[in-house]
């Protein structure tokens, strides 16, 4: 029918059966005319819904077979094509609704206009919606299914009851197979009654009352066997005969023993239960996801509190995915996604879900696809949320808190570094990496003993490792680590393992203290000391040390070689020993005492006794050494052989004797003859020099001279061996008086001269006052004596210094060169000519031997033509060695 002739604008045209209309109408029923031209006009009820509006409405036939179900159109056709008049047709069949769901309807329809070979031109008819018959039926069937089911596995047994007399029959189990002891006899309604259970007893007749109002009616109560026990039955029935009058006459149904199916579902029930009380106890949630449908049930206590209505637990996939942390989102949904396309089997994550107090939950979601379709397609995946919260929470803490330990690990001013079983680095403070030399990266993941020195990384291998992972804990073990710029790092390592729930050690922190400085300065001590050992030992010095008791303790190789011992048979001895007795009791009573006491002995006079029997004249110095607390340690005694200098003083004292004696013949036996020579010389000039020629007279003038100036020389002779010979007498006196007492002596050439002497400055001095007097007038003598064209001037002036007195003595005399400074103060030295100068140059000699023996010096600065300046460096102390006057 595709080339079709538009629909007539009047439908008047196919003419109606309007008194079958309006029955049907009556009824509620939908009408329909259909024309061969393929037209169809319908009106009534079922017009809305397939969609064709309301009222009477048009249809094209084709349409209509379009939205007929394929599977119901070999059945449609053959019913019109078997239409005539006469034979009306009656069809079942689903058609789309205008929701595209399958309708079931029932259209009757018969010929109202033929043509006259008697083909159709019109059908009436009337189309119900049979949709809610079609669905008991299908129903039905199924039971009938169960009903063939029951029988054949024994477990049904079927029942009729007559509704006119309430009598009935049961077959199958319920007779004496299953207990239940109806026997083949008829039962009445209220014999069968009796053995349901009290509980069930309203649901049984409530069923029984949906039967007779012919619904197919299923009900599930408990009935009593004739042991007593009570088991499970399915009851399903229906009426299946009715009168004339459709009263229902006959009821028929099944019987099935459902106790085994209703054991396990109490059982799934207590098995829920306790899953339930499991969750709740272990606050998780169960949840089972459909990957079809893509909904979600999640049941427990946490799914409560994340907003799941326990109630009713199953919420759209979409929704719960809403609940999500939008960061957390993307993760879930990817691996839900991957679950039901069947790439993943298992879902794992950890994502926030807003809980219904408005916070977010940590949740661990864990769980695997439990249920395949049998093409192989997952369906359903199932698993546990756990709330994490508090752990995350305390994670987070953890990490903060580790993160803080870890600067804090990196920045602490000490040499720290952690390893793991292997040995490997794990961590290690900054300090450590500067103090090496190396960088993070060159550390960590290495071998800690790999900066060891070879023999060092051996021993760590072979026993300090080893013994130190079964102890737990190593204390200031040396090693020798090496820096990357190859220097050697001594170390004390100390090192605790930390152990993990098991008690297994895992991890070690070690700490390490670089001692190479201190070791170093503890070598240069033993270095020093033993450098201080040898030189004591080697110098040519008597050295020996003793301790408080006395005894020696260290000795000097100079002190066994000048005693004759060998070292054993000293160190351990007291000191004392090797005295004199003199000595000896000069030591022990006094000298030990006062060392101990003030703690130094200065130039004690002993004699030693060497091991051959001779005597060591010995000058003896000694200072204490005392411990931190004050007490005495150890005495150091520095011993002056001076017996060869005893030896040397004893000849000059000799040879002083001598001198002097040579004074004294020089004095009184050599001037007498001179004096003698001296007096006739000037005799003869007196009486014979008319007698004499030129001549004889200048012979006698030479000789008269000489004798002259050979007495002047004896007499600074005497003068400078008396001033040397004389012990000095020291005394406190005024600078002024010695120099005035000088003056007094100088009168003569001094009025002569004109000169004028001037003290600039002077005090108190000690010295011998004769010497300084003496030394003075030489040195204003000279003053005077050397003087230019000017009138002399010669300044005395003295000044105090720690050392003592520094007196000066200028003049504005002719001078000097300077480097004829020393020569000068040699006796008999001049530098300038007896007939200009008289003098023996003896002068200056006796002011050197002075100040000499005053234990001070004399220095001389001049200028030709300008002047000298002497100037005498007199010591406060006189130091005479007191060996050297006893
Ligand atoms: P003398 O004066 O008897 O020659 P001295 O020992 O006193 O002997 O002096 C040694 C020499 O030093 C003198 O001969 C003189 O040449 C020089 N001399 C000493 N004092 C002075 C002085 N004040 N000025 C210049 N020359 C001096």
């Amino acid at each position: 029918m595709s080339q079709k002739a538009p629909a007539p604008a009047d439908r008047s045209a196919y003419g109606r059966d309007r008194i079958a209309e309006e029955a049907a109408r009556l009824a509620g029923e939908t009408v329909f005319t259909l024309h061969r031209d393929g037209w169809a006009f319908m009106e009534g009820p079922l017009t809305e819904r397939l969609g064709l509006g309301s009222g009477i409405c048009t249809l094209d036939i084709d349409d209509w077979h379009d939205r007929q179900h394929p599977d119901d159109m070999p059945r449609c056709n053959a019913a019109l094509e078997a239409i005539s008049p006469g034979n009306p047709m009656a069809v079942e069949y689903r058609i789309r609704d205008v929701n595209d769901d399958y309708v079931w309807i029932f259209s009757r329809g018969g010929v109202v206009e033929a043509d006259d070979d008697g083909s159709w031109i019109r059908i009436s008819g009337v189309v119900s919606d049979i949709s809610r018959r079609k669905n008991l039926e299908s129903k039905l069937f199924a039971n009938e299914a169960l009903v063939r089911e029951a029988l054949v596995s024994g477990k049904g047994g079927a029942w009729s009851l007559d509704l006119a007399t309430m009598t009935g029959q049961v077959t199958g189990f319920a007779t004496a197979i299953e207990g239940l002891g109806f026997g083949t006899d008829p039962i009445t309604l209220d014999e069968w009654r009796a053995i349901i259970h009290p509980d069930d007893r309203k649901q049984s007749i409530e069923n029984f009352q949906r039967m007779l109002a012919g619904e197919v009616a299923e009900v599930e109560y408990r009935m009593r066997r004739k042991d007593g026990e009570w088991i499970w039955v399915r009851n399903t029935g229906r009426v299946v005969e009715t009168t004339a009058d459709n009263e229902p006459q006959r009821m028929a149904g099944l019987l099935t023993n459902i106790t085994e199916r209703k054991s396990l579902e109490q059982r799934v029930e207590q098995v829920n239960f306790q899953l339930a009380e499991a969750l709740k106890a272990a606050d998780l949630a169960a949840w089972r996801y459909d990957l079809t449908r893509h909904t979600s049930t999640i049941r427990g206590a946490l799914g409560e509190r994340i907003g799941i209505d326990q109630a009713n637990p199953e919420i759209d996939g979409t929704k719960w995915v809403s609940l999500v942390h939008p960061e957390d989102k993307g993760d879930v949904i990817r691996q839900v996604l991957k679950m039901a396309e069947g790439e993943l089997d298992h879902f794992e994550s950890i994502y926030r879900v807003k809980g219904d107090d408005g916070t977010w939950h940590w949740i661990r979601s864990t769980g695997r696809v439990v249920e395949y379709a049998t093409d192989g397609t997952p369906k359903i995946a199932a698993g546990v949320l756990k709330d994490e919260t508090r752990q995350i929470e305390l994670e987070n803490a953890l990490a903060a808190e580790r993160d803080r330990y870890r600067s804090t690990y990196a920045a602490t001013p000490a040499m720290l570094h952690t390893i793991d079983r292997e040995g490997r680095i794990v961590n290690v403070s900054d300090y450590w990496l500067t103090q090496m030399g190396y960088s993070r990266e060159e550390v960590i993941g290495q071998v800690a003993s790999s900066f060891l020195v070879d023999e060092d990384r051996e021993r760590a291998r072979l026993k300090i490792q080893p013994e130190f992972w079964r102890d737990g804990i190593i204390e200031d073990v040396p090693y020798r680590f090496r820096t990357k710029s190859g220097a050697v790092v001594d170390i004390l390592l100390s090192a605790v393992t930390e152990k993990n729930a098991d008690g297994e050690p895992v991890l070690a922190h070690a700490m390490l203290f670089d001692v190479t400085e201190r070791n170093a300065l503890h070598q240069a001590l033993v270095e020093e000391k033993n450098r201080f050992e040898a030189i004591y030992r080697a110098t040519p010095a008597m050295m020996h040390t003793i301790d408080p008791d006395g005894r020696i303790i260290q000795v000097s190789d100079y002190w066994l070689k000048m005693m004759g011992y060998e070292r054993h048979e000293v160190v351990g001895r007291k000191s004392i020993e090797f005295l004199d007795p003199e000595s000896r009791l000069r030591a022990e009573s006094k000298n030990l005492p006062e060392l101990f006491r003030s703690g130094q002995n200065h130039d004690l006079q002993y004699r030693f006794i060497t091991k051959g029997g001779q005597p060591i004249d010995v000058l003896l110095n000694s200072f204490l050494e005392r411990d931190s607390e004050g007490q005495p340690k150890a005495s150091y005694a520095v011993i002056t052989d001076i017996s060869a200098l005893r030896r040397a003083y004893d000849g000059l004292k000799r040879s002083n004797r001598e001198l002097d004696r040579f004074a004294a013949v020089a004095s009184h036996d050599l001037q007498e003859p001179l004096r003698k020579v001296a007096a006739f010389a000037s005799l003869m000039r007196r009486r014979y020099s008319d007698q004499l020629d030129e001549e004889g007279r200048r012979c006698l003038e030479f000789m008269n001279d000489g004798a002259q100036r050979l007495q002047l020389l004896i007499d600074d002779l005497l003068s400078y061996s008396r001033l040397g010979n004389k012990p000095l007498r020291t005394e406190t006196f005024d600078l002024s008086e010695a120099v005035q007492d000088a003056m007094k002596r100088l009168d003569v050439q001094i009025e002569e001269s004109g000169a004028r002497i001037e003290i600039e400055s002077a005090g108190l001095v000690e010295a011998d006052r004769p010497v300084l007097t003496q030394m003075l007038q030489n040195l204003i003598s000279n003053g005077v004596k050397y003087r230019g064209v000017s009138p002399p001037v010669v300044r005395i002036a003295m000044h105090e210094t720690s050392e003592g007195w520094c007196i000066s003595v200028s003049d504005n005399g002719i001078g000097f060169e300077p480097r004829f400074a020393e020569k000068i103060f040699a006796p008999f030295q001049r530098l300038h000519s007896r007939e200009e100068y008289p003098g023996t140059g003896i002068g200056l000699s006796i002011v050197q031997q002075g100040i000499e023996r005053h234990g001070g010096r004399v220095e001389v600065q001049s200028t030709p033509g300008k002047g000298s300046t002497f100037v005498l460096y007199l010591p406060r102390r006189i130091e005479t060695p007191a060996a050297l006057t006893a």
